[in-house]
């Protein structure tokens, strides 16, 4: 089994990389695959960048030379969904480009051509994630990350949820963007810029897919502070945990 692992941000990958083994590094288009194995399993590391034309390149490059049995997009977003907090961990269940709309209201977020709206997760991958990032909270998140900015972003025990994430290229930091979006996006969780554009990638290549998201900030008119201080301190230590968990159970 191999494992294509993406994030978007140098921040989010930052912990991941110093852990791979025998590893091998190509560059293509601007991007660095790095091969080798990751807590035992074998892996392709790759940066992305940000926003849905960099992450659906990035999956296609990745699945078309380095053919992953599936792919897992690990990274941040903005808490939409009533009850979610800092530090709280989204799975997504389905994947929605919530910048699409072709002109006819009905089919607003459908992909013109495929007909879909909603792209599913693979849901056996999805329940190992979800064991994966609560184990890691429960053993070993208050020793990873430093009670000082724990305290910072009000995280005491995260909790892990299921639900639609919604993707777009457009940092959400604004209530009335975010009110829309929740009133617009069946069981909207969390907003970000990539997970439904690498789920579309994967549909057409029918690989298997999964996104992790730790929240960042709550999509509203607080985002960009909250964003930048949580993803310059926390994001990291999530992204490495959730994905160190979940290799080390896989089989
Ligand atoms: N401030 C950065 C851009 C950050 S974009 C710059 O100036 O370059 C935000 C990144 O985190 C994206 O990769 C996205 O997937 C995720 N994200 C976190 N919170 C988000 C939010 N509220 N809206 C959209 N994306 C968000």
């Amino acid at each position: 089994m191999k494992y294509g692992i993406i994030c978007a941000m140098e921040e989010e990958i930052r912990l991941l990389l110093p852990d791979l083994t025998d590893c091998t590094m190509t560059e293509i288009a601007h991007r660095t695959f790095h091969e080798g194995k990751l807590y035992g399993k074998d892996v392709v590391l790759v940066q992305s960048r940000i926003g849905k034309v960099a992450s659906a390149s990035t999956a296609t490059t990745l699945i078309d030379r380095f053919h992953p049995d599936c792919v897992i997009f690990c990274g941040t977003a903005g808490g939409v969904a009533p009850g979610l907090h800092v530090g709280d961990v989204v799975i997504g269940d389905r994947l929605v480009q919530h910048d699409f709309d072709c002109g006819v209201p009905e089919r607003i977020f459908e992909i013109p051509l495929l007909g879909i709206k909603y792209f599913e997760a693979d849901k056996s991958l999805n329940n190992a994630l979800i064991k994966a990032v609560e184990n890691y909270i429960k053993n070993d998140l208050h020793s990873d990350i430093p009670a000082c900015y724990l305290d910072e972003f009000g995280i005491k025990s995260p909790t892990v949820h299921t639900g639609t994430i919604a993707s777009g290229d457009q940092f959400i930091c604004d209530n009335q963007k975010h009110e829309w979006l929740y009133s617009h996006v069946e069981s909207l969780a969390c907003v970000e810029m990539e997970g439904a554009a690498v789920a579309q990638v994967c549909y057409e290549f029918d690989v298997p897919c999964a996104v992790v998201r730790v929240i960042s900030d709550s999509a509203n008119d607080d985002s960009n502070v909250d964003f930048d201080r949580f993803v310059k301190e926390a994001a990291c230590h999530f992204t490495r945990g959730s994905m160190k968990a979940f290799l080390s159970a896989e089989k």
